[in-house]
């Protein structure tokens, strides 16, 4: 059976980046908490918690200590209470997802209605909204960017890790809404490169593993992606494959989000190969 690779597949810059800083923080007083899990990969969570590095879902939970902003990043607000508090801060917020926090502030400040094109729950795009400030849309489907009033200017940005089609048909509505339309692009590239990787290798296959957090947005997508292509399963780990998905299958795809450790993937690879 021949096992490949996507040629782009898990930890993007951004979460290697908030993993290192994260294990950096870690102290013998084991006093360093991230502000919610790093990343959304569950294994990866419980390695660091074993490192020193634990998880808090606010701050009122410690007195003291660091606190780690993750990549997802967070408002203005957080930053105020971490001064208030007293605490060490460490800010692991990707520049990318900066940029597009950065990005939403100016278009609200000059004038513009925001309107960001993500998932409303998606923790990146809570803090892209508290950036923007009062009154920003956030548009997750085509129907509901038809929903937005129509006004003078209108200023868009993305969640960074949001599908670029599904972004091109929002704008495309978004465009009839306003006599001035600012779009500003901020997709991160990893997220393409993983996407249109994962889609090419999904053509050559029979059957795709996508290895990732359940609750990790971007392996969803992944998923759904190579859904659409050829037989896929989204797995967390190399526990969950199926020797009876294997059986008369001779090409394996697998690729990974962009929070999936590199054990974890190489785990997977090593039991598809024994197969
Ligand atoms: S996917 Fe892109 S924006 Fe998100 S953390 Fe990674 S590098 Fe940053």
């Amino acid at each position: 059976m021949e096992v490949i690779l996507a040629d782009n597949l898990g930890f993007c810059y951004g979460v290697k980046r908030a993993i290192q800083l994260a294990r950096d923080s870690a102290s013998p007083q084991r006093d360093s908490f991230t502000l919610g899990p790093i990343i959304h990969n569950p294994q990866m969570v419980a390695r660091l918690a074993d490192e020193g590095v634990g998880t808090i879902d606010s701050l009122d939970q410690i007195e003291k200590g660091t606190v780690i902003v993750r990549s997802h990043g967070v408002g203005p607000a957080v930053y105020k209470a971490i001064e208030n508090k007293g605490l060490t801060m460490v800010d692991a917020t990707c520049p990318h997802v900066r940029k597009a926090q950065m990005a939403a502030s100016e278009l609200s400040k000059e004038g513009y209605q925001v309107v960001i094109v993500g998932e409303k729950k998606h923790p990146e795009v809570r803090s892209i909204r508290e950036w923007a400030g009062e009154g920003a849309y956030v548009v997750e489907t085509v129907e509901e960017a038809g929903e937005v009033s129509r006004c003078g200017r209108i200023g868009v940005v993305a969640q960074t890790t949001f599908s670029g089609k599904k972004f091109k048909d929002i704008v495309n509505i978004l465009l009839d809404k306003a006599n001035e339309v600012k779009i500003l692009r901020t997709i991160c590239t990893a997220t393409d490169q993983r996407q249109d990787a994962a889609v090419r290798l999904s053509r050559e296959v029979e059957l795709m593993l996508v290895i990732g957090g359940k609750n990790s947005a971007n392996t969803t997508r992944l998923a759904q992606l190579c859904s659409e292509i050829c037989e896929t399963h989204h797995i967390e780990t190399a526990d969950e494959v199926r020797p009876e998905w294997l059986e008369n299958i001779k090409k394996i795809g697998i690729t990974a989000g962009a929070s999936t450790p590199d054990w974890i993937i190489k785990e997977v690879y090593v039991k598809c190969q024994k197969k």
